[in-house]
C-alpha cells in the first residue's frame, strides 16, 4: 500500500503542475476563460509589444464560437490548453459528465490546432478524483498555478498592488483571466516593470 501511495505521489507530482520549468528568470503568464471577442485581441497586442508569450486555458464552447481568435493566439506563439467545454464546476456534475467536459473541449481544440491532447486546468482550479485519475491515466498534465492574481475579484489597481507585494520568481505560474479587462490593465503597468527586473515570459508546454 505504501509503495502504491509513493508511486501515485510521484506520478501526481510530475503531472499536477503548480510551477513551470525554471531557467533563472522564467515567469509563466496564464489566462483562463477565453477566448473573448472583446478582450483577446487587445491582450495579444499587449503581449506582442513586450515579446511575452502566455498560455491560454480556453473554454471549449467559446473556442468553437471564435476559432479565428484561437488561430491568432497560436500565431502569436502562445500555448493553448483545455479549460473544459462549458466551465461547469466539476464537483457539481457526475463522472461521465466530467470526462465529457474534458473530451469535448479537447476535440474542439484539436480541430483548430491539430494536437491530440491539451493540458487541463479545471474550472475554478477544483480538482476532483475523476479529473485527477483521468489525467494520470492519459498522462495529460494538470496545470494549476503558484500565484493567483485575483483579477476575478479585485480591480486592476489592487491586482497591481497585490503582485508588486509578491513579485513573481523563476518558475511561477500566474493565474489571470481573459474574459474582462482587469488583467490587461494590470499587465500594462506590470509587464514593463517585470521586464526591467529581467523576467522572461515563455509559454508552458500545453499540447502535443
Ligand atoms: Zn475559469
Amino acid at each position: 500500500m505504501n509503495f502504491i501511495w509513493q508511486m501515485t505521489s510521484l506520478l501526481t507530482a510530475n503531472l499536477v503542475r503548480t510551477r513551470g520549468p525554471t531557467s533563472g528568470d522564467s515567469v509563466y503568464l496564464t489566462f483562463d476563460d477565453g477566448p473573448d471577442p472583446a478582450q483577446t485581441d487587445r491582450l495579444l497586442a499587449l503581449l506582442a509589444r513586450h515579446n511575452a508569450k502566455a498560455s491560454f486555458f480556453l473554454i471549449g464552447e467559446r473556442a468553437e464560437a471564435s476559432p479565428d481568435l484561437v488561430v491568432r493566439i497560436l500565431a502569436g506563439g502562445h500555448a493553448v490548453g483545455n479549460h473544459s467545454m462549458t466551465h461547469q464546476p466539476m464537483r457539481q456534475i457526475g463522472t461521465r459528465a466530467q470526462l465529457q467536459q474534458i473530451d469535448q473541449a479537447d476535440a474542439v481544440l484539436q480541430r483548430i490546432d491539430g494536437n491530440r491532447w491539451h493540458a487541463f486546468r479545471p474550472p475554478n482550479g477544483r480538482v476532483t478524483w475523476v479529473v485527477l485519475l483521468s489525467t494520470l491515466w492519459r498522462r495529460r498534465p494538470l496545470v494549476l498555478w503558484s500565484i493567483d492574481s485575483m483579477d476575478y475579484k479585485l480591480d486592476h489597481q489592487a491586482v497591481v498592488g497585490r503582485l508588486r507585494a509578491m513579485p513573481p520568481k523563476d518558475g511561477d505560474i500566474i493565474l489571470f483571466h481573459d474574459d474582462g479587462e482587469c488583467a490587461l490593465l494590470a499587465l500594462e503597468v506590470l509587464l514593463p516593470e517585470w521586464e526591467r527586473a529581467g523576467m522572461r515570459f515563455p509559454p508552458l508546454e500545453c499540447a502535443g
